[in-house]
């Protein structure tokens, strides 16, 4: 990577938000990336094709962000003038049979990677210093589950149901406390479900893409009535970038693009489109869909009010649910290769997240 231009950090830049957002900066802006990931089964280098085409401009790290001395070794070596952290464990199902790596890397991780970047922040200049941001990319998850009515803002209280967004809502504090003691320039963005290319086969969207190409069972989680409000990775990374520029020091911004769904229109719609895009031959896939044992702790509506990132800074969604959904079926279907790979590699589609419940009945991702 060459000297000169300004260094931005993005921890987790191999995953599904992350890579997009390095994506986002190779693509639009003339920094220079270090994407720091410790590449867990949920990553892909195969996520940013335009990697090699920019070896000045991108570095791979990989690092576990609980090393602080790695980490410490980074600062020094590459002097970053922001900081977006994504890196995280963030399946849901998985946090409810294993919390331990959650609770490692989403708390433990966001801790080192506060007490390295203050270290480093402290040994800047004074200018340099106003300069500095880091930004720390939650979820909506942290404030819980909403009733029928309303939508979540910077002012809701936090109320965490799963382990998942219990380590979230942690790092979040941590953030914030960092921010207001020793005064490192922190924001921090909650975001709503996000969709698009490149997601790890065993979310919501993927998962059901490639169950239905398979012919196989669509598992629909309790009675699918829950509803999510989604958002394009795309437009998601738009607002970090913009949130890490323009955003307030120690403020919270709330990401969302006011699409409500259920997760059984947002299945059916799936079914919908692979019907038009790849008819199978066996009939509407929407004959797939099965109803099975619901998630323990699930909730049961998130909605988000991004109106102060919309007034303060201007971010708007670009994209609407409906051609977004109908540009990420083509992506999938266009890109088997990408999720084959992920397949074949050993990973395992078998239903998580049931040992909270005596008995499991049943299978299924989310
Ligand atoms: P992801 O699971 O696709 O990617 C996480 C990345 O972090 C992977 O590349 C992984 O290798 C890396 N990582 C995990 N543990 C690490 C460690 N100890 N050290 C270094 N790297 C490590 O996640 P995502 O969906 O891209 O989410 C990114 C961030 O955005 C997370 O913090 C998540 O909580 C937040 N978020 C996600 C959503 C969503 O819908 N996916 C919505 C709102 C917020």
């Amino acid at each position: 990577m060459s000297e000169g231009r300004s260094t931005i950090f993005v921890t987790g830049g191999a995953g599904f938000i992350g890579s997009a957002v390095v994506r986002h900066l190779l693509g639009n802006t003339d920094v220079s990336i270090v994407n720091i990931d410790k590449l867990t089964y949920a990553s892909s280098l195969e996520s940013i094709p335009q990697a090699a085409a920019h070896p000045a401009r991108y570095a791979l790290a990989r690092i576990d962000i609980c090393d602080g001395d790695a980490l410490r070794d980074l600062f020094a070596r590459y002097n970053p003038k922001g900081v977006i952290h994504l890196a995280a464990e963030t399946h849901v199902d998985r946090s409810i049979d294993g919390p331990q790596e959650f609770i490692r890397t989403n708390i433990t991780g966001t801790f080192t990677l506060l007490q390295e970047a203050l270290r480093h922040w402290r040994a800047l200049t004074p200018s340099e210093r106003k300069l500095f941001r880091l930004l720390h990319v939650s979820t909506d998850e942290v404030f819980g589950s909403l009733g029928p009515d309303g939508a979540f803002t910077e002012q809701s209280p936090y109320a965490p149901n799963s382990p998942y967004s219990a380590s979230k809502a942690a790092s979040d504090h941590l953030v914030r406390a960092w921010c207001e003691t020793y005064e490192l320039p922190c924001l921090i963005s909650n975001c709503s479900n996000n969709y698009g290319p490149y997601q790890f086969p065993e979310k919501l969207i993927p998962h059901m893409i490639i169950k239905a190409l398979a012919d196989e069972p669509l598992p629909v989680y309790g009675d699918g009535r829950q509803v999510r409000d989604w958002l394009h990775v795309e437009d998601h990374a738009r607002a970090l970038w913009t949130i890490l520029r323009h955003g307030r020091v120690g403020e919270t911004y709330n990401v969302g693009g006011r699409n409500e769904r259920t997760n059984l229109a947002v299945v059916e719609t799936v079914c919908r489109l692979l019907d038009r895009l790849q008819p199978s031959g066996q009939g509407d896939r929407s004959r797939l869909i099965s109803f099975v044992a619901d998630r323990p702790g699930h909730d049961r509506r998130y909605a988000i009010d991004a109106g102060k990132l919309e007034r303060e800074l201007g971010w708007t969604a670009q994209e609407n649910f409906d051609s977004g959904l109908d540009k990420t079926v083509g992506w999938y279907l266009a890109n088997r290769p990408w999720w084959e790979t992920i397949l074949n590699s050993g990973y395992d589609t078998k239903r998580l997240g049931l040992s909270a419940v005596a008995s499991p009945a049943a299978r299924r991702p989310d």
